[in-house]
């Protein structure tokens, strides 16, 4: 059989960006299945100059570096400028993308049409939330932080503990 395909990069090392501002337990979930399904994840923690973070790359990479540091195939680092560069320098052969409900997989759907025709040897693997955690957005948890809300459930301790030294007891 022929193709016009490049030689593709191996295709077991995944990685998986975001905001993650700040890292939920929808997010850790996606995180935790696909280190199974993969030989190595890298989570990228996403910087654009243009957007307003509540947490700084640093204490955003630190805190899911925290979350995940039993799993001894996941890397997280910080990257800025486009996600198919970023999978490129980590030698990733997937980008993984969750998806909470039907709303999600138009956006995603075509950011996936367009990273592969910025990378033909990306592919795009996605996985859907945990029915429990398909509700949670990082700017739903903002606001329940913000207003003093019980975070319990929906964020991991550490995540949690941040939040309550951004916003007081
Ligand atoms: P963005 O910076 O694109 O807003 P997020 O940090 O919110 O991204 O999310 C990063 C990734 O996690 C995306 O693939 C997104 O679809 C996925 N995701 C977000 N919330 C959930 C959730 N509750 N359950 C599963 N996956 C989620």
């Amino acid at each position: 059989m022929t193709t016009d395909a490049a030689p593709a990069p191996p295709r077991r090392v995944a990685v998986y960006t975001g905001s993650f501002d700040p890292f939920h337990r929808g997010h850790e979930h996606i995180a935790r299945r696909a280190a199974k399904l993969f030989d190595r994840l890298v989570v990228g923690v996403g910087e654009n100059p243009e957007k307003k973070y509540l947490f700084s790359p640093d204490e955003r990479v630190a805190t899911v570096r925290e979350v995940l540091g039993d799993l001894p195939n996941v890397a997280v680092g910080a990257f800025e400028g486009l996600t198919v560069r970023f999978a490129a320098a980590q030698g990733a052969g997937v980008l993984l993308r969750g998806i909470r409900a039907l709303a999600d997989i138009e956006y995603e759907f075509s950011m996936s049409l367009t990273n592969a025709s910025l990378d033909r040897s990306l592919e795009t693997v996605f996985l859907m939330a945990k029915a429990e955690y398909s509700h949670l957005s990082s700017s739903l948890i903002r606001q329940i932080a913000q207003l003093g809300g019980d975070l319990t459930g929906f964020v991991p301790p550490a995540v949690e503990e941040r939040l309550r030294r951004k916003f007081g007891p």
